[in-house]
């Protein structure tokens, strides 16, 4: 069994099984988001291919907004932590 990843061009990723032992037929392999051509092979191979992670699901990169507070460091509280050894 090989397994190696591939990805489409919209995003999604999927991992790709190919069976060394057994042979399959040649074919294609496309994606079940967009339909896009993935892989196409002549070879008789036993692929299957399993989605991952979908586009929609892949991590943005959010905008982060400045932060509100000045850019002193923080002041640090006026008194000690409580401890449970100082009683
Ligand atoms: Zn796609």
């Amino acid at each position: 069994m090989i397994v190696s990843d591939v990805t489409c061009e919209c995003g999604a990723f999927y991992r790709r099984a190919e069976a060394s032992s057994l042979t399959g037929h040649s074919g294609q392999f496309r994606c079940s988001c967009c339909g896009a051509l993935v892989e196409s092979w002549e070879k008789p191979k036993a692929r299957v291919y399993r989605l991952v992670i979908a586009p929609e699901r892949l991590y943005q990169h959010p905008h982060v907004p400045p932060s509100p507070l000045p850019s002193s460091p923080p002041t640090t509280p006026g008194h000690a932590p409580h401890r449970a050894d100082a009683a």
